[in-house]
């Protein structure tokens, strides 16, 4: 076993358990958002990770709720998951004020799971979705104190690769990683994890598992690669040292049905970007636009079938208890089924009142059928992406979408009744003119009064994204517009459609620049990455956290052009990504750009037959597209207490629960939510509003402050059968996450479910864990604080209220105040004011605590 093996494998548990008690006491109650943190969300695994072979660390370089909103990184953490000798845990970049503590307190990354440190993990598995997030990789490294430069590390650290669509072309990142994923990874992940156990069984240098990962088809390691440049700076070869001639041949799944699909996704405290089910109906696109690298790089076009499609999404439902279910695709309109698959889900799970969302319907694929069934439960936005602004860029860019279909599909959208209709328009799309960038104007323009005739509250959101050359696509030779173009051309737009009914939204410049630079970059961008991670760099696709200047000093310094890279390019100019290829072939790009150049198009090959792009001869078997099946069968996770019974009666239940340990940070909202998942989860017979929007009619009592817990927290709900309530607790508590604890239910007898501010009194216990309190008050200090404040009669505080400062009289609010141990404090309060302070001030007033000790404060409810 080399050094590498022996560290890895020691034993931790130690050391975990130290981390989570320190973050969990120290750090959560001062960070925002505390849930990120918690890992103990529903369907989250937690495996002894002493006991597997092998701890596999996914790694997203963005926030949690960007990256739990990525369909691939469930799939791939449930999937290693799967196995018994595997163990996956999740990690996200810290936000910054979670990042400031860490640094502050010397705490390591660690996962969300079990608070293990990066570095004790043998595979770091990063996932890259978008070039902005790749200075968050460096910042992950730093933080988890592991040197970012492969060729700094040695066997003491874990092996670090990646996956995504970022992986196309991996050289601005080829530095970094000692292995890259190029194409679908539920295709590699065990073969690669295969390598690694029996390559950790020998006494093997670290580069003999490299070669031996080199060996796997899909698998690029690019200390393999040799690149040479010519003096003009282009690239001159790209040479496999290894195995010459060799290219990496991206790998994917080729039949949906028989791969590994996730049907218990985690569920998270926090509201993601994308908070439902995302249920993946087809993979790829061959409509062939001609700027889209999706609509490249994951040919051919593989469609679930029917069967399993339902069978998953009754599943998945009764897992998570979403209220949601989206079916995603790259364009779900083309789905070969799609009408009978919405009626079907549709009536497979209205009872429930699931939306079944399309986010990715293309305008003409839109029928007035499919216009029906998804309106039947909620319409929020729709979305067109006319792309261009006039007919002859659509054809250059082989969007074939007419105006006459645009304004058919608003027409009929509008009509149906939705209020807002979002447009998605580029600018600085190959050969555009004024011409174009007017078009968009007019478009919008007309869009809009056919939506004001209808109704004239109908919103129009037009947002315009500057196009960005990206690799293996026909666009790849093409430039990229200058910041100043950008500007001028936003400006047009900003002065043509700010007007009433319209919203515009645009890039920042200065972003879609550097995503272009790294999106077509090479080996030699890895310095200008460090330089820029040196002087701050973070967070870059968050407009609030990107710092351009940052970047311009790092290009600078390194003294790396970055225009260079948003040049035009010769097609005969060797490209940095040469030597990776997705499958569709580079001379197929090739007259794909020709014919954007002539305006040409090109039909959809699912249509009129194969254009020959290439992609369906690199594996086997081709490109599956399942008939519909006529008798799916159902199996129904809601059998308990079905809710379409005949709503004769409403049954009204009163819920006494409690909220503790962790639990403690999550906000009323995140807490209602989860326990309304809890109720869908356990099958109750939920009585919802009526309308577009159904509700379940549950109503929750007053919010209680995030970071306190409590033993006494009540909500109302109304069944539409009746159940015992000792049946709704004992069925409830195993559906909620560890912390809820439902302690008793009772039925009520009142006409409608009521909720006020029933607790005139509340008793809490407020610990000071002194330890952590930097000049945190004495024992004795305490006492006379106490003492001071009951011998009172008046105690004047300062708080706002609407925005102005007032001042409150606190003392007859607080009815008993006593000190109990050392360090605890029990006080009673009066809720019946109208003039409430949260309780951490109330006491940090009395005992003059500053804003850091509040928070430190773990106070918990006891009576209500
Ligand atoms: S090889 Fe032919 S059938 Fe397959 S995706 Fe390409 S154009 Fe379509």
């Amino acid at each position: 076993m080399n050094i590498k093996q022996q560290q890895l494998f020691g034993p931790m548990a130690h050391v975990r358990e130290i981390m989570k008690a320190e973050i969990l006491e120290a750090v959560l109650p001062l960070v925002s958002k505390a849930s990120r943190y918690l890992g103990n969300e529903i369907n989250a695994i937690h495996k002894d990770l002493s006991k597997v072979e092998l701890r596999f660390a996914l790694a997203f370089p963005d926030v949690y709720e960007v990256g739990m909103s990525h369909l691939g990184f469930q799939l791939l953490y449930h999937l290693l998951n799967s196995q018994p000798h595997i163990a996956c845990e999740r990690f996200f970049t810290p936000w910054v004020d979670m990042e400031a503590l860490l640094r502050e307190n010397r705490i390591p990354l660690s996962s969300v799971e079990s608070q293990t440190p990066l570095s004790q993990f043998h595979i770091i598995g990063f996932s890259l979705q978008y070039e902005l997030g790749y200075s968050n990789i460096l910042k992950m490294l730093a933080l988890a104190n592991i040197p970012v430069l492969a060729e700094e590390r040695n066997d003491c650290y874990p092996l670090i690769i990646a996956g995504g669509p970022c992986t196309y072309n991996p050289e601005p990142l080829a530095a970094f990683f000692d292995a890259f994923v190029i194409g679908e990874g539920e295709e590699v992940i065990f073969e690669l994890c295969n390598t690694y156990l029996e390559w950790k069984k020998t006494n093997a240098p670290e580069s003999t598992l490299l070669d031996r990962l080199a060996a796997i088809d899909g698998i690029y390691v690019p200390t393999h690669f040799q690149v040479d440049y010519h003096a003009d700076g282009t690239v001159k070869n790209i040479i496999n040292v290894k195995q010459a001639g060799k290219k990496v041949v991206k790998r994917y799944v080729t039949n949906l049905d028989a791969a590994f699909s996730c049907t218990t996704p985690i569920v998270p405290y926090m509201q993601i970007i994308h908070d439902r089910i995302s249920l993946e109906i087809a993979r790829g696109c061959t409509r062939g636009c001609r700027f889209c690298m999706a609509g490249m790089i994951y040919r051919p076009v593989r469609e679930r079938s029917l069967h399993n499609i339902l069978e998953l999404a009754e599943t998945t439902l009764g897992s998570t208890g979403y209220e949601e279910l989206s079916l995603t695709s790259l364009s779900a309109g083309d789905f070969t089924a799609i009408d009978t698959l919405l009626k079907k889900l549709m009536k497979q799970h209205q009872k429930n009142r699931t939306a079944i969302s399309l986010p990715s319907l293309r305008a003409e694929t839109l029928t007035r059928s499919l216009m029906e069934e998804i309106k039947q439960v909620r319409k929020t936005g729709f979305t067109i992406a006319p792309e261009a602004g006039t007919q002859r860029l659509r054809t250059v860019i082989n969007k074939n979408l007419t105006e006459d279909e645009i304004m058919h599909t608003v027409a009929e959208v509008f009509a149906a009744g939705w209020q807002l209709i979002k447009l998605y328009f580029m600018i600085g799309l190959p050969t555009e003119t004024q011409d174009d960038i007017e078009g968009i104007v007019a478009l919008a323009t007309k869009i809009r009064a056919i939506g004001k005739k209808i109704r004239h509250s109908n919103q129009l959101n037009v947002s315009v994204s500057t196009f960005v050359p990206k690799p293996h696509t026909p666009f790849q030779w093409t430039a990229q517009l200058l910041p100043d173009e950008i500007r001028e051309k936003q400006l047009f737009l900003m002065r043509h459609l700010k007007r009433p009914g319209i919203r515009l939204k645009w890039h920042n410049p200065e972003m879609s620049i550097l995503e272009g630079v790294f999106a077509c970059g090479d080996r030699r961008l890895s310095n200008v990455l460090i330089k820029a991670h040196q002087l701050g760099a973070g967070f870059d696709g968050w407009s609030e956290h990107f710092k351009p200047s940052v970047w311009d000093e790092a290009f600078a310094e390194c003294m790396v052009d970055k225009y260079f890279y948003l040049r035009a390019r010769a097609t005969d100019e060797l490209l940095p990504w040469e030597h990776i290829c997705c499958g569709v072939s580079v001379d197929f790009l090739k007259a794909e750009y020709q014919k954007a150049l002539t305006g040409e198009t090109t039909d959809d090959c699912r249509v009129t037959g194969c254009k020959n792009c290439g992609v369906c001869g690199i594996q086997q078997p081709t490109p599956n597209y399942p008939s519909e099946c006529t008798n799916p069968p159902v199996k129904s996770s809601f059998d308990s207490y079905p809710p379409d019974s005949p709503k004769t009666q409403i049954y009204r239940y009163r819920c006494h629960f409690s909220k503790s340990g962790s639990a403690r940070f999550l906000s009323h909202l995140e807490l209602s939510r989860c326990i309304i998942r809890a109720l869908r989860r356990a099958c109750m017979p939920l009585n919802y509003t009526q309308g577009y929007h159904p509700h379940p009619r549950v109503i929750f009592y007053q919010a209680l402050p995030v970071g306190i817990e409590s033993e006494c927290e009540f909500f109302d709900m109304e069944l539409v059968q009746h159940i015992s309530p000792n049946i709704i607790v004992a069925h409830v508590n195993k559906h909620l996450p560890s912390g809820i604890t439902m302690l008793s239910v009772e039925e009520i007898f009142l006409k409608k479910l009521f909720a006020p501010d029933i607790m005139t009194y509340q008793k809490y216990r407020a610990r000071i864990p002194l330890p952590e309190c930097s000049a945190a008050p004495s024992i004795s200090a305490i006492d006379d604080a106490l003492a001071a404040f009951l011998k009172s009669e008046d105690f004047f505080v300062k708080t706002t209220k609407n925005g102005s400062t007032v001042s409150i009289n606190i003392r007859p609010l607080v009815s008993n105040l006593s000190l109990k141990d050392n360090d605890t404090i029990e006080i009673t309060v009066n809720n019946t004011s109208g003039a409430m302070l949260r309780i951490g001030d109330i006491l940090g007033e009395i005992l003059e605590l500053d804003d850091k000790q509040r928070k430190l404060l773990h106070i918990t409810k006891l009576t209500a």
